[in-house]
């Protein structure tokens, strides 16, 4: 960190304040003085700085990180790629493209089913579903709740499938141990604190999705807030940001899946479903994610789209995944993954 400080801040101020710094946190100050102004490079662990409380000193003009806040997210502290195991056998983040299938929400107990059969004989390693869902509108479809984690865990045994599904509520944790394989922190809920943090507190996989107004940085932060806890099994999804175009339902951030590589070991995940928000963009946007490096896929499959419950007009209809799945096996291979 660098601390850029006023012409006002006399030698005396200077020491008085570096002092300050090293008495308090864990670092070292190294004043550069130049013509007039003097900066501080700080060096040392400096992520407890309250960098807000340096900014209310009167004599200091400019606060610069050099550092990216995350440090256990960080690929600089871990080198290698991390993968995480969801189940025996599968594990994101390897050589293979893990992909995750399912409808948007689970609706009986022959829907989901019948998905996870037809999903699992294209391939998918992961049966998607949600139970509760975070809907824009308290009129929408809310989820069968503790019934539909129930024909989650039900398909799973019927097909050997693990499960990724939506949790919104620290409370329900203890409910979903031992019924899904992997929690998913829904992008509504990116910056729920105290659930990130209880989270954190299991070994159980997490696939967090980014927030659609979060940058980069604070989606780390919160994958961060997982880490601290002590889960180191935490898997980042990219599911389409809000930006100012209104023809798709978000903007799919493929540039996150490269940068989001380079600057952190966490494997990583795209879901095109989310990003597009309507069914034949999502072939597209599906390669476009093995293309740029991505992990795994999360995409919607549903028996009757027309009639689905939540997110008919995004799920794909069996026909176009069997379609999609071989297409994007083969372009696995031309950049050396498996699928
Ligand atoms: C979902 O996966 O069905 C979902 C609600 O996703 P997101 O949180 O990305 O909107
Ligand atoms: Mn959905």
């Amino acid at each position: 960190m660098i601390i850029v400080m006023k012409n006002s801040a006399t030698q005396e101020y200077i020491d008085h304040f570096s002092n300050w710094l090293t008495g308090r946190y864990d670092v070292q100050v190294n004043p550069i003085y130049g013509t007039g102004t003097t900066v501080l490079a700080l060096l040392g662990d400096t992520h407890a700085l309250d960098q807000d409380a340096i900014l209310r000193d009167p004599h200091v003009e400019r606060v610069t990180k050099i550092q990216e806040p995350f440090k256990l997210a960080n690929r600089k502290t871990h080198p290698e790629d991390s993968t995480v195991e969801i189940a025996p056998g599968i594990t994101v983040g390897g050589k293979k493209i893990v992909v995750m299938a399912g409808p948007c929400s689970v609706e009986s107990e022959e829907q989901i089913i019948e998905v996870a059969q037809h999903v699992k004989a294209q391939g998918a390693a992961v049966l998607r579903g949600g139970a509760w869902k975070p809907r824009s509108s308290p009129y929408s479809f809310q989820g069968l709740k503790a019934e539909g984690l129930e024909l989650l865990h039900k398909a799973s045994l019927a097909t050997g499938l693990p499960v990724v599904t939506e949790i919104t509520n620290p409370a329900h944790i203890e409910q979903f141990i031992g019924k899904c394989d992997c929690f998913q922190v829904g992008a509504r809920n990116m910056q729920n604190f105290e659930l990130l943090k209880e989270l954190g507190k299991t070994k159980i996989p997490v696939l967090l999705k980014r927030g659609f107004a979060n940058t980069i940085e604070e989606f780390l932060m919160s994958a961060e807030y997982l880490m601290a806890g002590g889960n180191s099994n935490v898997i980042l999804c990219e599911r389409g940001i809000r930006t100012y175009e209104t023809y798709t339902r978000n903007t799919l951030d493929i540039s996150a899946v490269p940068v989001l590589k380079r600057i952190s070991h966490l494997p990583v995940v795209v879901d095109p479903s989310h990003a597009a928000g309507i069914y034949w963009m999502v072939r597209p946007l599906a390669r476009a994610a093995v293309a740029a490096g991505a992990d795994g896929l999360i995409i919607e499959v549903h028996n009757d789209p027309a009639h689905a419950l939540s997110d008919g007009a995004q799920s794909l209809t069996y026909e176009s995944f069997e379609e999609t799945m071989p297409e994007l096996r083969q372009l696995a291979r031309a950049v050396g993954r498996d699928l």
